[in-house]
């Protein structure tokens, strides 16, 4: 049977398996999406098995993997030079392995309606989720961004290469009056510490966006809520870049008309 798969070390937490199989069921496709762990050690071996394998699709992936897998894919779309870091490796239909990152789209997908052209934005974290955020905020030609992170030169370094105009500042810096602040750290998550950043300066009409999932409301969009903020969570980010993924692995639309389901799955 077809299948495609999500791949890291550890692989136990992801979602992916749940979200695909929902839409795979959703649409009577005979198709499996599973998880599979592999160890950096592993990964030449993986995809040198699998391209000999009729049946797989492409798989997501996730940490370590992200940039590595870039050495076994083709590179159409030059994300070694942009974002740097791929989430999905998929067969074309001439059979060709190409990588591409559906983490950008996906992040930019729920804040679509913004005119963030010109606009102030502030961004928490300089990992791999955070080159995401910023490679879609750069397209999108936003105002000055300021890069909070613990690493202020790390995160100087990130905004030079997106060509973005701005500051990097420290965590615990006062946080200037933006449009837009995202999450992209790991501050908040299940065994992590909360973001600990004061909203006060946000304008009223500013949006707060986590990245973070696992918890669904965390601290941050807690009072962002508390003080009438528009909100967004991570689970959109999540279904979004799967959505793109899904169509690029089994060349069907996802019914996103089912998300409320689907993000009851994902939340019981
Ligand atoms: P990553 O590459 O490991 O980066 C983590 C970032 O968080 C780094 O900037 C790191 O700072 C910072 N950080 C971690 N622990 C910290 C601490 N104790 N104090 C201060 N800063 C800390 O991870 P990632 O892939 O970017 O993921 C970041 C978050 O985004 C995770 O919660 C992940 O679940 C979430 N995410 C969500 C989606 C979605 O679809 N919703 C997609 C991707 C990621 P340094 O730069 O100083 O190391």
């Amino acid at each position: 049977m077809t299948y495609a798969e999500v791949i890291g070390d550890p692989i136990g937490h992801s979602k992916s398996p749940l979200i695909h199989g929902f839409w795979l069921n959703a649409l009577g496709i005979a198709a499996e999406y599973r998880k599979t762990h592999v160890t950096p050690d592993g990964l030449a071996d993986y995809f040198a098995a699998r391209r000999a394998d009729p049946d797989w699709r492409g798989c997501n992936i996730t940490i370590p993997h992200k940039e590595a897998s870039l050495g076994f894919v083709e590179d159409p779309g030059d994300v070694r030079g942009s974002i740097g870091a791929i989430n999905l490796a998929f067969v074309t239909a001439d059979g060709a392995l190409v990588g591409t990152n559906t983490d950008a789209a996906g992040f930019y997908a729920p804040i679509s309606g913004m005119d963030m052209a010109g606009r102030p934005v502030a961004v928490v974290g300089a990992g791999g989720a955070a080159r995401a955020v910023l490679f879609a905020l750069a397209r999108v030609g936003v105002g000055p961004v300021t890069l909070l992170n613990r690493n202020p030169l790390k995160a100087a370094a990130l905004l030079a290469s997106f060509g973005l105009k701005g500051e990097a500042l420290k965590l615990d810096a006062p946080l200037p009056p933006v449009d837009l602040l995202v999450n992209a750290s790991s501050l908040g998550m299940v065994g992590q510490p909360p973001l600990a950043i004061d909203l006060g300066s946000l304008p009223e009409e500013a949006v707060v966006y986590d990245l973070v999932y696992a918890p669904l409301e965390t601290p941050l969009l807690a009072a962002a809520r508390a003080r009438d903020l528009e909100t967004v969570d991570g689970l959109e980010m999540l279904i979004g870049q799967a959505a793109l993924a899904f169509e690029l692995l089994f060349g069907a639309e996802p019914p996103r008309d089912r998300d409320p389901e689907l993000r009851a799955l994902l939340t019981a």
